[in-house]
C-alpha cells in the first residue's frame, strides 16, 4: 500500500526533530512532523537552553565579588531582568527558527498542529488534515506536574519562570530535583531572596550522598535558604504576594512560588491507548530496546517514554530509531553510563554508580578529596570542590565518577569517555596530571578513603 508518508513524527523537540531530519535527509524517506507548540521543545524553549543562559547571568554576582577580592575595583549593580528576558526571548526565537529550517532543509513537511493517532497507520491533525503513514514516531516529551494542594494555581512552574514580568524579591521553590536545585541557584545569584523546601531529608535524591552534601553546603554558603522535611499545604494569593502555609502549619509570604516537583509524559488524549499502545503508571509509553511500542508501526522516544529524561538521550534514541527502521541496522539504545551535569551552584557532574549504589552491588574502594580550589583559597572563599572515584575491588574498574565544582559539567564529559571505555583506577593513575588544575586530583588520588 502506498502511504502519504513513510514517517510521521509527532513532536518537534530535540528527539523528534533529529529523527525526522536524519530519516528524510539521509535515507530519502518521505517525512512529516507535527508540533502543536514551539519547535525545539522543552530543551530549547523552556528547559536546558534558557536555563543555562540564566545560570550564566546569575553567575556574575559571585564573579564580581570574587574579582573585588582579587583586587579589582568592582562592584555589582542592579540586575536588569527585562533587558535579559528580552534578549533571552530573542535568542529562543532565533533557535526556534533554526529548528524549523533544519526540518525544511532536510525536506520534512512540518505542520503547526496537534496530531492524534487514529490507527496504526493514520494520523489526524487539529487542522482537519488526515494522513496515512507507514511508521509513526511519538516524541511528545513531558510537562511539569504540580501537586494537588489548595491554591497551587497561584504558583508557576519551569514553563513560566523564563517569562516573568519582574523578578520576585522573595521566592519559594518547592522540590529537590534537578530543576528545583538549579533554579534555587539561579534565582539566588540574580539577587532574589531564595527559599527551597524539600519534602525529604536531602535534595537530589538518588545521586552520590557525599556529592549531595557538598552541593547543599555550597548552595547555603551562596545564600540559598534550604528547608528539608517541609512541604506546602496551602497557597493563598493576597494582592501581589502569595501566603504559603507549610506542613507544620506556619505561614510565610513570598512574591513568587514555583513548583519543581517532577514532570509527566505527554501521552494523553492522542489516541495511543485506543490503537493498542500500552502506557505505564505515569502515562509513559512502554517501548522495547528499539523504542518500538506494542503496536509494531508505532515507536516512541524521549521523555514521553520516561527512560532517562535527558536531551542527548532523546537524540540518541531518535538516531537509533532511524538506524533500526530506515537503515535496516537494528540498533538498541544504550542507556548505560550516561554522564550528566546538574547546573547547581556549585555545579555537579556525574557518571556511573554512586558510592551507595556501588556498595550494594559489590566490594568497592572510594577515592575522594574535597578541598578549596586554588582560586578560592587565595581569597579565603568558602566553596569546596569534590573529586571522587568509586572503584570495583574485583575488576579495578571505575564504577562512578562524581565531581562538584566549577566546570564539573565539562570535566564529566571527558571522564565519561574513560568510564564508558571501562577504565580501571590504574588507567586513571597512568595519566600524567595537568598542573595546576582541579581535575588533576582524578589521577593523583593514591589511597582509598573508604573500602567496603
Ligand atoms: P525530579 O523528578 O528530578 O524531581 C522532582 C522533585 O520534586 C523531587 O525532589 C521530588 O521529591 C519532589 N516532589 C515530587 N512530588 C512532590 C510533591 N507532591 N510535593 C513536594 N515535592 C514533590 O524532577 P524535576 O522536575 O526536577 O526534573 C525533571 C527531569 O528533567 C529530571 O529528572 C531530569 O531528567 C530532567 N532535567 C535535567 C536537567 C539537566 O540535565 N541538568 C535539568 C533539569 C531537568 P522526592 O525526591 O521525595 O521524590
Amino acid at each position: 500500500m502506498a502511504y502519504d508518508y513513510d514517517l510521521f513524527v509527532i513532536g518537534g523537540g530535540s528527539g523528534g526533530v533529529r529523527a525526522a531530519r536524519v530519516a528524510a535527509g539521509e535515507t530519502g524517506a518521505k517525512v512529516a512532523l507535527a508540533e502543536e507548540d514551539r519547535y525545539g521543545g522543552t530543551c530549547v524553549i523552556r528547559g536546558c537552553v534558557p536555563k543555562k543562559l540564566m545560570v550564566f547571568a546569575s553567575g556574575y554576582s559571585g564573579a564580581v565579588a570574587e574579582a573585588a577580592a582579587y583586587g579589582w575595583d568592582a562592584k555589582i549593580g542592579e540586575f536588569d531582568w527585562l533587558s535579559f528576558r528580552n534578549r533571552l526571548e530573542g535568542e529562543l526565537d532565533r533557535l526556534e527558527g533554526i529548528y524549523r529550517k533544519l526540518l525544511s532543509n532536510a525536506g520534512v513537511d512540518s505542520f503547526d498542529a496537534r496530531a492524534e493517532i487514529t490507527g496504526p497507520h493514520s494520523v489526524k491533525l487539529s487542522t482537519g488534515q488526515e494522513f496515512t503513514v507507514k511508521t509513526i514516531l511519538v516524541a511528545t516529551g513531558g510537562h511539569p506536574v504540580v501537586p494537588d494542594v489548595s491554591g497551587a494555581q497561584h504558583a508557576i512552574t519551569s514553563n513560566e519562570v523564563f517569562h516573568l514580568d519582574a523578578l520576585p524579591k522573595r521566592m519559594l521553590i518547592v522540590g529537590g530535583g534537578y530543576i528545583a536545585c538549579e533554579f534555587a541557584g539561579v534565582m539566588n545569584g540574580l539577587g532574589v531572596d531564595t527559599h527551597l523546601w524539600y519534602r525529604g531529608d536531602q535534595v537530589l535524591r538518588g545521586f552520590d550522598e557525599e556529592a549531595r552534601q557538598i552541593i547543599v553546603d555550597g548552595m547555603i554558603a551562596r545564600g540559598v535558604t534550604i528547608h528539608t522535611e517541609l512541604n506546602v499545604s496551602d497557597v493563598v494569593k493576597q494582592g501581589d504576594t502569595v501566603r504559603v502555609t507549610d506542613t507544620n502549619g506556619n505561614e510565610h509570604s513570598f512574591d513568587e512560588i514555583m513548583f519543581a516537583t517532577g514532570r509527566a509524559p505527554n501521552s494523553r488524549d492522542m489516541g495511543l491507548e485506543d490503537v493498542g499502545v500500552s502506557l505505564g503508571r505515569k502515562g509513559q509509553i512502554d517501548v522495547d530496546s528499539f523504542s518500538q511500542t506494542a503496536v509494531p508501526s508505532i515507536y516512541a522516544i524521549g521523555d514521553v517514554t520516561d527512560r532517562v529524561n535527558l536531551t542527548p538521550v532523546a537524540i540518541r534514541e531518535g538516531m537509533a530509531f532511524v538506524e533500526t527502521v530506515f537503515k535496516g541496522n537494528k540498533t538498541p539504545v544504550d542507556h548505560d553510563l550516561i554522564p550528566t551535569a546538574v547546573f547547581t551552584q556549585p555545579e555537579f557532574g556525574t557518571v556511573g554508580l554512586s558510592e551507595e549504589e556501588a556498595a550494594q552491588q559489590e566490594p568497592i574502594e572510594v577515592y575522594a578529596t574535597s578541598f578549596r580550589a586554588m582560586n578560592v583559597s587565595f581569597i579565603d572563599g568558602p566553596h569546596k570542590v569534590l573529586m571522587k572515584l568509586v572503584v570495583s575491588k574485583a575488576t579495578r574498574k571505575v564504577l562512578g565518577c562524581h565531581i562538584v565544582g566549577d566546570g564539573a559539567g565539562e570535566m564529566i564529559q571527558m571522564a565519561g569517555i574513560a568510564v564508558k571505555m571501562g577504565a580501571t583506577k590504574e588507567d586513571f593513575d597512568r595519566v600524567c596530571a595537568v598542573h595546576p588544575t582541579v581535575s588533576e586530583e582524578l589521577v593523583t588520588m593514591k589511597s582509598p578513603v573508604r573500602t567496603t
